[in-house]
């Protein structure tokens, strides 16, 4: 199905982008990682949100939930994994699917964590960020999983289905790959397995992984006062886009992204019944 707007993340940021695309009547499509995996689920007291003083960080989190599907935004729960532009569209990978939109938000909070060593360098020639994807290639043959979520152990299952002799590495702390041409091995923590693949399943990726050629400054997505970005009908919102690292200021940004990502739609839709 196409949607006027995609926001990939469903915290606070992603949330208000959602309702306030609503508020001006264009469909809108949530995709993230479960609710319970967003940093803020943890957090036993949120006291500086204007008016709601003292929630519980999982209390905030479904609340602001509920206001965005009230309003009619659709959810879809998975991790984006690459995103294309074509034909005046966004093209949205989310595991081996695809949906696509008109305009997108980048809402997905703060990748945590250094790439590994190697990691950049065998990206496509044996790292993959996404096993229901990349997962065939690799049929019959040894790879390792590096995950620290809990949808990276079903991932690692999905792969020992297809026949994969998988090695798990549950939230190391510190792994190198290495290699020829392609993957050839990887060390975590001191443990040194022969691998074909390695998938490293993060619960974020850094946005320039997913959007190369995507403008940075201090390390943080560069937009501006419409939270738009350098590339065209991408607009983000939130941590991804600088301090403070706050719900208040997420909260704000979302407003503003989803209001200009629902403008953008909007034109897109007028050309193309003009043209
Ligand atoms: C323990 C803790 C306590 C905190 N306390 C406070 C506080 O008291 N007051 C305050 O104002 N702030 C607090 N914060 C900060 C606050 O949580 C963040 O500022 C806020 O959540 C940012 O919202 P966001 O929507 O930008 O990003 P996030 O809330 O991080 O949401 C991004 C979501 O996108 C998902 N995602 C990322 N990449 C992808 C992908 N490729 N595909 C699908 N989904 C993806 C992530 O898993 C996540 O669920 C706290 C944070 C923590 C960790």
């Amino acid at each position: 199905m196409s949607y006027d707007v995609l926001v990939i993340g469903g915290g606070p940021a992603g949330l208000s982008a959602a309702v306030n695309v609503r508020a001006r009547g264009r469909s809108v499509l949530v995709v993230s990682n479960p609710l319970e995996e967003n940093p803020l689920w943890k957090s036993e007291r949120v006291d500086n949100y204007l008016g709601l003083p003292g929630l519980s960080g999982r209390e905030m989190l479904e609340t602001m939930r509920r206001h965005a599907e009230k309003a009619g935004a659709e959810f879809r729960d998975g991790r984006v994994v690459s995103a294309l532009p074509s034909g005046g569209q966004w093209y949205v990978g989310i595991g081996s699917d695809m949906e696509h939109a008109s305009a997108l938000i980048l809402a997905a909070g703060v990748a945590r964590g250094k790439k590994f060593p190697g990691e950049a360098e065998f990206l496509g020639r044996g790292v993959s960020y996404c096993a229901t994807c990349d997962g065939m290639l690799y049929r019959g043959r040894s790879v390792a999983v590096v995950g620290d979520t809990p949808t990276a152990k079903r991932e690692a299952e999905f792969l020992q289905g297809i026949g994969c002799t998988v090695t798990y590495f549950h939230r190391p702390r510190h792994c190198e790959i290495r290699g020829g041409a392609q993957v050839e091995e990887i060390t975590c923590d001191g443990v040194t397995q022969a691998v074909d693949g390695v998938f490293l399943l993060r619960p974020a990726m850094a946005p320039t992984d997913l959007f190369p050629g995507l403008e940075m400054e201090g390390g943080y997505v560069k937009t501006d006062r419409r939270m738009a970005t350098n590339l065209p009908g991408l607009f983000a919102a939130g941590d991804c886009t600088g301090g403070p690292l706050q719900v208040s200021k997420a909260a704000g940004e979302g407003l503003t992204a989803g209001q200009s990502a629902a403008a953008y739609a909007s034109e897109a839709s007028r050309k193309a019944r003009t043209t």
